[in-house]
């Protein structure tokens, strides 16, 4: 059994709960869409999450996924960079000291373009703007890298492309908010757009994390350096549900980046 795994099966037996995050993107109440949750819905949940969880940043999980983590514990991610994000939802999480981590597409934040999905759905929501971004930065909220333009990142096979959106986009994405970067966030970050080759250029560039989106927990023992995450899901049920921690779950393969020993 490999050490990892060996390590995961003692900590299951000391009832190490696994770790979840959750990703969201635009917080508003017009225009619902899978990637919009209203003001009402998402206070519900930040209410319900800040009574049941310990509410960690990404470093936080990473440090109990090492060491172990007795208490049910979630960690916030927002992707993409809305603005309308800044009018109610980050001042509220601001408000209450919880902590965010938040991924924005560099080439949409200085260019001021609309997301390429909002813009095929015919609703070119506003981005946020660097003076928001810096804003976010000085009150602790951790900023992410979420690519230069956002693209499938599997898709593309030139190495020099590959640097260009996941290490230059963050560097200069830090060297904005005069703050190093420590995060990254994988465009749609479903398995079908995952490579090992973008976990090795990340791994490579120093970040100390990279961020999945299609489901599972982070279990105690288990891989610190990618990071899976839930949705979190408008329909506030299916998000009770998914956070109530099923031991099934622990069973979710790990996406195998590493590449064979040649
Ligand atoms: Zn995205």
């Amino acid at each position: 059994m490999p050490i990892r795994s060996l390590h995961r099966w003692w900590m299951a037996g000391q009832r190490q709960v696994p770790v979840a995050i959750l990703f969201y993107h635009r917080v508003a109440d017009d225009h619902p869409n899978p990637w919009t949750i209203s003001r009402r819905q998402f206070q519900r949940q930040i209410d319900w999450l800040a009574k049941h969880f310990d509410l960690v940043s990404l470093e936080e999980c990473q440090r109990r996924i090492t060491t172990g983590n007795s208490r049910p514990a979630v960690a916030i991610t927002f992707d993409d960079g809305y603005a309308e994000n800044c009018e109610w939802a980050m001042p509220l999480l601001i408000e209450r000291r919880i902590p965010v981590t938040y991924f924005v597409v560099l080439d949409n934040l200085l260019k001021q373009t609309a997301f390429l999905h909002d813009q095929q759905t015919g609703h070119p929501f506003p981005v946020n703007t660097v003076e928001q971004i810096r804003a976010l930065a000085d009150t602790g909220i951790e900023i992410g890298s979420h690519t230069r333009t956002h693209p499938d990142l599997s898709q593309i096979h030139d190495v020099s492309k590959l640097f260009d959106e996941i290490v230059a986009a963050t560097v200069e994405l830090g060297n904005l908010i005069n703050r190093p970067i420590r995060y990254f966030a994988i465009p749609f970050g479903q398995q079908a757009h995952l490579s090992p080759m973008l976990f090795q250029v990340a791994r490579e560039a120093g970040l100390a994390g990279v961020c999945s989106a299609y489901g599972g927990f982070n279990a105690v023992g288990g891989d610190t350096f990618h990071l899976k995450r839930i949705h979190g899901d408008p329909c506030f049920s299916r998000l009770r549900n998914w956070l109530q921690f099923d031991w099934r779950m622990l069973n979710v393969p790990d996406y195998d980046y590493e590449f064979p020993a040649d």
